[in-house]
């Protein structure tokens, strides 16, 4: 008989921002399958998520990959559901209307690798700041990137894991990274890019590093913030061949500012000053090649006749990323 090791993965209750929590499940002889894989409960008095009395809730999985850091072992990302087998109110991902799959996101997630010595981002002196931003993006050297041999590792379990990484690299404040994950299909794009959070904090424990998600942990000094900028297509946007349904999508996110920032991530406020390369959080606006508006529409999508792509730079590193992909495409529905 052989023994897997079966890491259930799922988001807490916290708000406003929910964390991840897991929870190992030895099964013996297990194919491997997602089909094979039983729900589990777990105590949601001690994840914000029931009250003592009637604590059981339950954990459907509902994405599997093999766990590349431990031996024998997957990663099953799961959905929260009450008692009663109902989705509960945490669980982002069961309000995401893409049965289809028509709708495709590139997630770029940024954060910082954080010394939980100094309470300050790799690379950043006990006492002081390093040299200003600069010639810390997409840099060499060991003057300006800082953690390297994390993100290697990083990129490597995610791929091992069968994660779609299109890319990664340095970004502007020092300390700071991002991972590019695209998936066909909503539901997976946040899966990936949870379980892509996953593999970084327990690569991050090895190394003694913590990952900070915040979209601006260094507040209000000259230093960038993090974003998850929420690349999106469907088939209307692909094949527009347009100007007026880009147009015509990009307006529809004019009248419900409101509701996107909601479940943008906490803080956005502060990351999105119209400073950094961002648009001021109480503006809308779009535009071709654009990285100071809310929405940007990349260079590639006029010069191949109006198809392609958009992407909302306003959802921040701590966003749920199944929050913004059901929001974006609640929007871009009701405009098509
Ligand atoms: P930048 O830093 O210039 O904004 P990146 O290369 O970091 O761009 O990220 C662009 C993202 O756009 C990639 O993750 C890619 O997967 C995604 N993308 C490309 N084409 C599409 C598409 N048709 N639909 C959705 N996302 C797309
Ligand atoms: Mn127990
Ligand atoms: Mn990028
Ligand atoms: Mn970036
Ligand atoms: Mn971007």
């Amino acid at each position: 008989m052989s023994k897997s090791k079966l890491e259930y993965i799922w988001l807490d209750g916290y708000k406003p921002t929910q964390s991840l929590r897991s929870k190992t499940k030895i099964e013996s002889d297990f194919s491997g399958k997602l089909e094979d894989c039983s729900n589990w409960s777990f105590d949601g008095s001690s994840t914000e998520q029931a009250l003592g009395g009637s604590s059981d809730c339950l954990l459907k999985p509902v994405y599997i990959i093999p766990d590349p850091l431990r031996k024998d072992a997957y990663l099953v990302m799961c959905e929260v559901l009450n008692a009663d087998g109902t989705a509960h109110v945490s669980n982002g991902r069961a309000t995401i209307e893409d049965d289809d799959n028509d709708f495709w996101f590139g997630f770029e997630q940024e954060y910082f690798l954080w010394d939980t010595e100094t309470n300050k981002p790799l690379g950043f002196p006990a006492n002081g700041y390093p040299a200003p931003q600069g010639p810390y993006y997409c840099s060499v050297g060991a003057n300006n990137a800082f953690g390297r041999d994390i993100i290697e590792e990083h990129l490597d379990a995610c791929l091992d894991a069968g994660l779609n990484v299109e890319g990664i690299n340095a970004e502007v404040a020092a300390g700071q990274w991002e991972f590019q994950i695209f998936a066909k299909g909503a539901k997976e794009a946040g899966d990936q890019i949870w379980l892509g959070r996953y593999l970084l904090e327990r690569i991050g424990e090895k190394y003694g590093v913590a990952i900070n998600w915040h979209c601006k942990p260094l507040g209000e000094l000259d230093w960038n913030g993090s974003g998850m900028h929420a690349n999106f297509s469907n088939t209307a946007l692909r094949t527009a061949g347009s100007k007026e349904v880009f147009d015509k999508v990009c307006e529809s996110f004019r009248p419900v500012v409101k509701e996107h920032i909601e479940v943008y991530g906490a803080d956005n406020h502060l990351r999105l000053t119209g400073k950094h390369e961002t648009a001021s959080i109480h503006d809308f606006s779009y535009g071709v090649s654009d990285r100071g508006a809310s929405i940007r529409i990349p260079v590639l999508v006029p010069q191949k006749g109006w198809s392609g792509y958009l992407e909302d730079r306003r959802p921040n590193s701590a966003a749920d990323p199944y929050k913004v992909a059901a929001r974006i495409i609640k929007t871009v529905k009701s405009a098509l």
